[in-house]
């Protein structure tokens, strides 16, 4: 594949990029993390209104959800004078089931699979819940949530004012669902790949890499805001911070990119961590990719560290899990409350949450990128035995 000149990317755009990294960087860390948090989010808005200017449909709604993120925020900060820590972010795993198997699936390691799944009317009430305390974006995950389409579909449609990061493996994504897509601006597909189509490939399936490219051009054919996921390994890393493969990306529409640092759940796999040097890099090589492309560029836990570090335990983002276990993060299966039996709002009023997050000095990233995670033995330590 042939690589396009970069000076066909507008200045102005890449001066929005310019603006969010800047924000971030300048702004480290004080206690005042989540308004930071909200004027990041703001930000990124900002961006996103940029790069879509010349399509006046995603245009209006990025507009539109720039004035809604305001009203959030301000939910939150109203909710925090009442000692109630409310996330800008809540993850979703949606479902254990996937169509693929990939080695070193953390929802595969971590997760029981026998566990009930939530119902659409539970995850109803939840999403609606959300909204009532000024949540701003909901990240849906799995396993695979596309085998969950009709109900992601169903809570788009009813909360146009929430946004919907679907993170999918690309395979479900057909005509009839990127039409559907098409329609619902508030819904982000990122889709996961690994880099080249021999890394895709090897981690995922055969054929994989090819079936993504063709979603990727379903959603671009659509005019879908979309964008892609790289989990970011030792063996990965040269390929997936090369100039050649985002352009690539960019040049099959993708205008977000989110790259996640490989979480060693499977002690057998630790060599696939990044070295600390590589994750010093990432770091910079996302600010500067900031500034020489119209995308996104968001590194996961890498952007923690202009917010003092891990944003996990409602300090930026809660998870639940697919039977409704409210978790502090997706890499830490602990939980001592589950939404369906409480309201989210009591859920949020967590003990275990807030002893998380009153123990700073443990979220700050340690080596393995994953502060819980790597301090798995002390999270779990502070869960009481009584489960609401
Ligand atoms: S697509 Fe995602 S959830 Fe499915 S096996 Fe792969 S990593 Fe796990």
């Amino acid at each position: 594949m042939n690589t396009p000149d970069t000076g066909s990317f507008g200045q102005e755009e890449i001066q929005a990029s310019r603006e969010v990294r800047y924000r971030v960087d300048k702004g480290s860390v004080s206690g005042i993390y989540s308004s930071r948090l909200s004027e990041s989010i703001k930000a990124s808005i900002r961006q996103v209104i940029r790069i879509t200017r010349s399509d006046p449909f995603l245009l209006i709604t990025a507009t539109r959800l720039l004035s809604v993120q305001k009203r959030a925020a301000a939910r939150r900060e109203a909710l925090a004078t009442e000692g109630l820590q409310v996330p800008p972010v809540v993850m979703f795993s949606l479902t254990h089931q996937c169509n693929l198997a990939c080695h070193g699936c953390y929802m595969r390691s971590l997760h029981r699979a026998e566990t009930p799944e939530m119902t659409s009317d539970q995850l109803m009430d939840l999403v609606s819940e959300c909204v009532d305390l000024g949540v701003s974006f909901l990240v849906m995950a799995g396993g695979e949530p596309l085998v969950r389409r009709n109900e992601i579909l169903m809570l788009a449609r009813a909360y146009p004012d929430l946004i919907f990061a679907i993170f999918t493996n690309g395979l479900l994504v057909d005509e009839s669902l990127a039409t559907e897509f098409g329609k619902l601006p508030n819904i982000v597909p990122i889709l996961s790949i690994e880099g080249t189509e021999e890394m895709t490939d090897s981690r995922r399936r055969e054929g994989t890499y090819e079936a993504v490219l063709l979603a990727l051009s379903l959603l671009k054919k659509h005019h879908i805001f979309f964008g892609c996921s790289v989990t970011v390994t030792r063996e990965n890393y040269p390929d997936v911070t090369g100039d050649q493969f985002i352009q690539e990306m960019i040049v099959h529409g993708c205008r977000l990119f989110a790259y996640v640092e490989y979480v060693p759940i499977d002690e057998g796999t630790r060599g696939l961590l990044i070295s600390d040097e590589q994750r010093s890099d990432l770091n910079r090589y996302l600010s500067g990719f900031s500034d020489q492309y119209p995308a996104l560029f968001i590194g996961f836990p890498g952007d923690e560290e202009n917010f003092g570090g891990c944003l996990s335990a409602g300090r930026g983002f809660i998870h639940i899990n697919p039977s409704g276990d409210l978790e502090p993060c997706p890499a830490a299966p602990f939980s001592d409350v589950n939404v369906t039996r409480v309201s989210l709002r009591d859920a949020l009023g967590s003990d275990f949450l807030a002893r998380i997050r009153s123990n700073h000095e443990m979220l700050t990233e340690s080596g393995g990128g994953c502060a819980l995670w790597t301090n798995r033995k002390w999270v779990s330590s502070l869960l009481t035995e009584r489960k609401i």
